[in-house]
């Protein structure tokens, strides 16, 4: 395994990740919860009880890393998500698009989800190390 570095510049908005994913206590099995309130696992099948999932709001793609439709970039160790329009490394040739236009692009999409933050929207430096 080798490790890339990569740095992107993202015109559009800095999610925090728990804005993005959401925990939540499931239950393992639907055996009925016991009497004893302090029990950790199921009587009858002996699974944990409860198990904190993480997931993530319906409006986020993680196979497309999109949300809304937008394109994003995660920095490294998935502290936040980057939206917007994202130039790689070694992208060239988007210098073509006006700012403007840029911020309709990704304004529109999120602001029907309710995800716009007007002063979120900044020009961003995403470092990202694979590891
Ligand atoms: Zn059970």
């Amino acid at each position: 395994m080798s490790t890339n570095y990569y740095a992107y510049t993202v015109v559009g908005i800095k999610f925090a990740k728990n804005e993005i994913y959401r925990s939540e206590k499931a239950r393992l099995c639907k055996h009925p919860l016991p009497e004893d309130k302090n029990a950790k696992f199921c009587p009858v099948c002996g699974q944990k009880l409860w198990q904190t999932i993480e997931e993530s709001i319906p409006e986020y793609d993680d196979m497309t890393e999109q949300l809304a439709g937008v394109p994003a970039v995660w920095d490294t160790d998935q502290r936040h998500l980057f939206v917007g329009v994202v130039t790689k490394t070694e992208d060239s040739g988007k210098n073509d698009i006006e700012l403007p236009l840029i911020k309709d692009m990704v304004k529109r999409p999120l602001e029907l989800k309710g995800l716009w933050h007007e002063k979120r929207f900044a020009i961003w430096t995403v470092l990202y190390c694979s590891y």
